[in-house]
């Protein structure tokens, strides 16, 4: 080797070997991503099309050097010399932008773009925007047309290649501002980037830089493509490969991470504790000015980011919304215990969410592997299972969650039930004051193969939650108007059936259209059917409730309030929604026994009801002297196991055949 000069041959040698390193480079991250099948993200497309772009260029690279040095001069050499340039040029041009838009993906937004204050979603241009675009056209417009005007470069006879001004001002100046563009943003995201995106970037800087400048000192040395080849597999490395492992916008690792450490420490028999915060919401009785809406992912954000100071991030994971795990390898219950506590004390601060000051809450549960949960499955399923309403702990560890495997048997059954044939509906009769039949009450039943007859103050709730209520509720009424159309309740004296209806499904698009429809195909008169709707839904969406009351009211259906005297009402938007009768609920009966201001509190009802020209019934009534006081107080109708228990069907109709009170 000749010191200091680089010989012909040398240059050849190393022009090629530079090339050919930058190939296999290429190539081997082309194939990786290709066979990770990494193209989800448009992050993921782009980072694929620059190492498809790179691969051409050290094709073109190689393609040039062999037509140069080992071609004879030929016009056919120099018409290969031209093309690969050419294509050179053009490819190459492209990975500056190319490189901003990959950036511009992992930082989440784009430097000249602007939030729109009014209208959040959609970001305003900066004119600044135009600058970098405005180059790209030119420089592309002069690369492509070169053959004609050879501003950019040139091939003299003799084969040898030269640069001209087009490429020192257009080409280069171009591909600059990109890069300062992408600068200036990671810069400006800086806070944002997760450590492994940190090194992801300076590495891939400090590569191309390093490997312009060698280019620019030392001209014969093109290093730059392979500068360029190594600064993308560290991409690669440091934040492609990374994304699959942590959830990026959080800071901390993701469900295939969770699975996989997980499920590798279950099979290496270890004992471990998870700690799972979840339920993290808005604490609406902490924040009496309550912000119109919250976001989620900054709440989370905050979160993720106070979980990291309390404990190794390390052992952090996200791996459903609104949930975060931390695992615990052989550490005593004491320890888990007072990191719990500690992660919830910070519940008794405000949070700063987008500027706004802002009480969060949630719970922990402390699950035992393999002792509590022994799969993925139930682990997942402990996590993201909603919480029975009389939970009032925070912190549930132990026996705290025994509910859980009741919960999730009867959420099961539930799923299971309407292909079982598992729900019945169980028929209650109602009573005018003077002991004459009025109605009936549907009300459901469930009786599951394993589990047996369940309740519905049990299921209901749960088939709320997993979104079944409908089609249970769909069932009840189908069930109630193929009874009715047999005509034999009417003829009996049951003018009418109630069917509970759960709030959630009433908001629904068109629910009163599509009740009153199911109705009428049945053929059965509206008249025959009522609806009964629970008392505390007058704190919900009011207006709406209204509208779709007085839909089926307009249609012809009753309405029925349901439970009143549970719950806070709103006295006057109560009776706003338009209901004919407001059901007083057992409890409030059964206290005006227990206590004189029981007794004070069900006569005030019963008095503020018919001075609303409502009508009231009583339900819970066990015995003869309730239904005494309810006849001296004034209530219009009674229910109660003192007439009869709900009935099945056949009972039911036996039972009313009969007329027996
Ligand atoms: P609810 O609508 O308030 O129904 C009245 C509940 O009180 C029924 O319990 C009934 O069996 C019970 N009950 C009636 N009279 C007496 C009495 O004299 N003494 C006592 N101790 N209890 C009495 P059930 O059938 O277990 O229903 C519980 C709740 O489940 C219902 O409360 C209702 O909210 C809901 N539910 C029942 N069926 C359906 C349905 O088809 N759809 C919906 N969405 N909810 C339903
Ligand atoms: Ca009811
Ligand atoms: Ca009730």
């Amino acid at each position: 080797m000749h010191k200091g000069v680089i010989s012909m041959a040398d240059h050849f040698d190393y022009t090629i070997g530079l090339n050919l390193a930058a190939l296999l480079v290429c190539v081997t991250n082309f194939i990786f991503t290709l066979l990770e099948g990494r193209f989800k993200k448009p992050q993921n497309k782009i980072y694929f099309t620059i190492i498809f772009l790179l691969c051409i260029n050290s094709v073109c690279g190689i393609v040039s050097d062999l037509a140069d040095k080992m071609g004879d001069g030929s016009e056919s050499d120099i018409m290969v010399l031209r093309v690969s340039r050419y294509v050179y040029f053009v490819t190459h041009t492209m990975l500056a932008p190319m490189f901003f838009f990959y950036i511009s993906h992992v930082v989440g937004r784009l430097l000249y773009t602007r939030r729109d204050r009014s209208n959040s979603d959609r970001p305003k241009w900066h004119l600044i925007g135009l600058l970098p675009h405005t180059l790209l056209g030119i420089a592309m417009i002069l690369i492509m047309t070169n053959p004609v005007h050879h501003w950019i470069w040139d091939i003299n006879n003799d084969g040898t290649f030269v640069r001209n001004w087009g490429e020192y001002t257009f080409v280069y100046l171009q591909s600059a501002v990109w890069m300062v563009a992408s600068f200036v943003l990671v810069m400006r995201s800086w806070n944002i980037l997760s450590v492994s995106r940190k090194h992801g970037m300076i590495f891939s800087y400090l590569l191309m830089l390093t490997g312009v400048l060698i280019q620019l000192v030392f001209r014969e040395i093109r290093v730059e493509v392979l500068m360029e080849s190594l600064a993308f597999t560290g991409v690669l490395l440091f934040i492609e490969n990374e994304d699959d492992r942590r959830n990026v916008e959080l800071g901390v690792y993701n469900s295939a991470s969770f699975t996989l450490d997980i499920t590798a420490a279950m099979k290496n028999n270890k004992h471990l504790k998870l700690l799972i915060l979840r339920d993290i919401a808005l604490d609406k009785t902490a924040n009496p000015m309550l912000p119109e809406k919250i976001d989620l992912l900054s709440v989370n954000k905050k979160v993720a980011a106070q979980l990291c100071e309390t404990v190794t991030p390390n052992n952090i994971y996200a791996p459903v919304p609104n949930v975060f795990i931390i695992s615990f390898y052989d550490s005593e219950d004491e320890k888990v215990k007072r990191t719990a506590e500690a992660i919830l004390e910070r519940f008794n601060f405000p949070w700063d969410i987008d500027g706004i000051s802002v009480f969060l809450k949630a719970s922990i549960m402390v699950v035992d592997v393999p002792e509590r949960a022994k799969t993925m499955q139930e682990i997942l399923y402990i996590a993201s299972c909603s919480v029975p309403e009389d939970n009032e702990k925070i912190l549930m560890e132990g026996s705290d969650l025994d509910w859980i495997v009741r919960y999730s048997a009867v959420e099961k059954a539930v799923q299971r039930g309407l292909e079982n044939a598992a729900f019945e509906v169980c028929y209650q009769p109602t009573y005018r004051i003077d002991g004459t039949l009025f109605g009936a009450e549907a009300l459901v039943r469930m009786n599951d193969m394993e589990l047996g007859r369940v309740f519905p103050d049990e299921f209901i709730p749960i088939a709320e939650r997993v979104g079944m209520i409908d089609d249970v509720d769909e069932f009840v009424l189908k069930e109630v108007c193929r009874l009715m159309h047999t005509g034999q309740p009417q003829k009996y004296g049951v003018g009418h059936i109630n069917v509970n209806l759960s709030v959630q499904e009433c908001m629904k698009k068109g629910f009163a259209e599509h009740i009153i429809k199911t109705v009428d195909d049945a053929g059965v008169a509206r008249k025959h059917i009522s609806f009964e709707i629970t008392e505390s839904v007058a704190a919900t969406d009011h207006d709406r409730l209204a509208e779709i009351i007085g839909k089926l009211k307009d249609a012809g259906f009753t309405f029925y309030i349901d439970d009143f005297g549970t719950g806070y009402s709103n006295m006057s938007s109560l009776f706003s929604l338009g209901a004919d009768v407001i059901k007083i609920d057992k409890s409030v009966l059964w206290s005006a026994e227990k206590s004189e201001l029981g007794m004070v509190l069900l006569r005030s009802t019963i008095r503020m009801i018919s001075n609303m020209h409502k009508r009231t019934l009583a339900e819970g009534v066990e015995t003869e002297k309730q239904m005494e006081t309810l006849a001296e107080l004034g209530c219009d109708y009674l229910q109660g196991f003192y007439f009869s228990k709900p009935l099945q069907k056949d009972d039911f109709l036996e039972f009313i055949k009969q007329g027996i009170k």
